[in-house]
């Protein structure tokens, strides 16, 4: 561990010469069950052992106990930088504050750590816009806007439902905002029709974002909502592993096959499993965020702490995380429909044609 010569976090705990071998970045991440975390955590890893520095990886199998403990032995071990993508927004408060004691700088990774004035650095994408772009790829799929954002020739009424993620997950409320935002002046004017009624973040978040409970969820929604004959005609879903849930349960009802069509639903993080629902006319869209790109930016906002400096943000406006705004990094996204698979996908090398097609 580097001595430390700082005034307070980020106060450069490698800026006394200190190598880069010497230094360890302590890389907190929620869970291994969702494919892009685990890809996130080898790309940080990956980044950073390039340079040099030495990694202390850990996940925390989505139960906020266990990440308190791993980030607390982070600091008893003697990291120099933590990057924390948390499960809990509001659970690290304490660890925190021990980082800040420490004067360990702590960059929120993906999702913000709220309540604490200890987040120095948050690096993310653009979360309110991947709402927008998960409503959009709605209204695109029910034909009620061209993909150039014009007027689309459909003219509904259309039966939808809404999902959000997990409630402690500050990025669920960005998402949902977004979505809403852009789907309301369509529910104002009965063109889409929440039939369930069920339109509050409360009533629809998932918690922890797990498939088999937003398969309940929709499975409850077509006994109550749809038993007369009625059809769904569209899902806006958060991420490619509830996505997949809504379709099961989808399916097990009759969705899909011979006359009656399978609603459009959206999804987000571009994972395999739902990359081929895509390529196979299943599912609908994704929303691909590079977690390449994320990576290396929380790289760039390690190093810039190690050499005594302050990252530098393109917002710092939008992250109010309760106690102060946190200077961010945000990436930009993109929607990604069955004809973008190839450029988006394949050709940034993201999955292989092989993968699209095995769906893993
Ligand atoms: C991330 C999403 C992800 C979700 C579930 C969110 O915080 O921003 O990319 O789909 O968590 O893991």
């Amino acid at each position: 561990m580097a001595a430390c010569s700082g005034e307070g976090a980020g106060g450069g705990r490698g800026a006394d010469g200190d190598k880069p071998a010497d230094l360890t970045i302590g890389v907190s991440m929620p869970t291994q069950t969702s494919e892009r975390w685990i890809a996130d955590g080898n790309s940080v890893k990956q980044k950073l052992e390039a340079k040099g520095y030495k990694v202390d990886l850990q996940y925390a199998g989505d139960d906020i106990p266990t990440q308190s403990q791993q980030v607390d032995q982070m600091i008893t071990r003697g990291a120099d930088v933590l990057i924390i993508a948390a499960i809990d927004g509001t659970a690290l408060s304490g660890q925190l504050q021990a980082a800040a004691d420490a004067k360990i700088p702590v960059i929120a990774y993906d999702r913000l750590i709220r309540d604490s004035p200890n987040v120095d650095f948050y690096v993310s994408f653009d979360n309110y816009k991947v709402g927008v772009a998960q409503a959009t790829a709605l209204l695109v799929g029910l034909g009620l806007q061209n993909r150039d954002g014009s007027k689309g020739t459909a003219t509904g009424p259309f039966n939808i439902e809404l999902f959000a993620g997990s409630l402690d997950d500050n990025n669920a409320h960005f998402f949902f905002r977004g979505a809403l935002d852009t789907l309301k002046p369509f529910i104002d004017a009965s063109t889409l029709k929440v039939k369930s009624g069920q339109t509050k973040i409360e009533q629809v978040a998932i918690l922890r974002w797990q498939q088999e409970t937003a398969q309940k969820r929709m499975e409850d929604l077509l006994t109550s909502s749809y038993n007369d004959g009625s059809r769904v005609n569209g899902v806006l879903s958060p991420y490619d592993g509830l996505s997949r849930g809504i379709i099961t349960a989808l399916q097990n009802a009759g969705y899909g096959r011979s006359a009656v069509k399978m609603p459009v639903v959206t999804g987000q993080d571009a994972e395999i499993a739902s990359v081929k629902l895509i390529n196979d006319g299943v599912q609908h869209s994704t929303i691909f965020k590079d977690t390449r790109l994320l990576a290396e930016q929380a790289v760039i906002a390690a190093e810039a702490f190690l050499q005594d400096k302050q990252p530098q943000a393109n917002d710092t406006a939008t992250y109010n995380n309760g106690v102060k705004v946190v200077p961010s990094y945000l990436l930009p996204v993109q929607t990604v429909y069955r004809d973008d698979i190839r450029s988006a996908l394949i050709d940034s090398g993201y999955w292989t044609a092989e993968e699209v097609a095995a769906g893993r």
